[in-house]
């Protein structure tokens, strides 16, 4: 639950457990939310969710998410404004974390926008004055899954060498093995924030994979500067916590790739919300849907 202004009140959270099914799935979101009202001690005046997609953002039905496959047709956004009798509005996670940060953290006051976060992929939200930019029927541009190298490893959006497939925390992890000698000492329980640990520790390899994240995160963040030159962009998720390790390589690419723009006007941000940013991004949605004018301007 959260207020007006972006302020968490209350939380929840449980595993989405997408094999029990739907049914299942939206009864204990229902039994969540009455939780946390209760917890805060207020009413609701609307219902915002951010989701892994693809889902449609008007319809508020899910496509086909890889994580929910029985989830097909379904539609939360109808089901809990009929259980709650309020109004309910979904978008793609990444877009209501852009949102969030657009309306209420280090975007704000930011005409043109780009919210990037990197984890487990990378997802993007753009926003120009205040509206987030959606392509034909609703779409949502996956800007993770533009080229930088065509020689690169293949993903399933049929590239081969997109900016997930190289930068995002499994690549660096992938990037990590396929070098690492046979009797390295920290193999085990490897994750893109364990190599960043042992980079801080002095580790030779653990430090050629920070500088080969920072470049290739740099490749991508110079196509969006080249592409948009916009005011920010911010970046969130798991990966960009390590932020200080990644951002002077990142400026570096970024002067030496961009030189037809103004680049050094592209504010490069760290995301402010932290923790709760997709949360208070669901509130979002529901503000920038039914209530521009409410909390802060986006
Ligand atoms: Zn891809």
């Amino acid at each position: 639950m959260v207020d007006d202004n972006g302020h968490v009140l209350s939380r929840a959270q449980c595993p989405t457990d997408a094999e029990r099914g739907y049914k299942e799935a939206f009864a204990r979101i229902e039994q969540m939310l009455r939780g946390t009202f209760h917890v805060a001690g207020e009413k609701i005046t609307g219902i915002g969710i951010g989701s892994t997609g693809p889902i449609d953002p008007f319809t508020g039905e899910f496509g086909e998410v890889n994580f929910f496959p029985a989830w097909r047709g379904e539609n939360p956004v109808n089901d809990l404004s009929r259980t709650f009798q309020v109004t309910a509005a979904m978008e793609n996670d990444a877009d209501a974390a852009a949102l969030a940060e657009a309306g209420w953290g280090a975007g704000r006051n930011k005409k043109r926008l780009i919210y990037i976060t990197v984890g487990t992929g990378i997802g993007a939200g753009v926003i120009f004055d205040g509206h987030l930019y959606r392509g034909v029927d609703g779409a949502h541009p996956e800007i993770g899954h533009c080229l930088i190298d065509a020689s690169g490893p293949p993903c399933s959006c049929g590239f081969h060498g997109c900016w997930e497939s190289l930068a995002a925390g499994p690549a660096m992890v992938a990037w990590f093995e396929s070098q690492m000698p046979k009797d390295y000492p920290h193999a085990a329980h490897l994750t893109a924030k364990r190599i960043c640990e042992l980079a801080g520790e002095g580790d030779t390899l653990a430090q050629q994979a920070v500088d080969r994240e920072a470049r290739y995160l740099g490749l991508g963040l110079a196509n969006l500067i080249t592409l948009f030159t916009p005011d920010a962009i911010v970046l969130g998720g798991s990966v960009m916590k390590s932020a200080v390790l990644f951002l002077e390589t990142i400026r570096k690419t970024i002067s030496g790739a961009c030189r037809y723009v103004p680049f050094e006007k592209t504010e490069l941000a760290l995301a402010s919300l932290g923790e709760d940013a997709n949360l208070i991004g669901a509130a979002r949605v529901w503000h920038h849907r039914f209530n521009p004018e409410g909390g802060s301007r986006a």
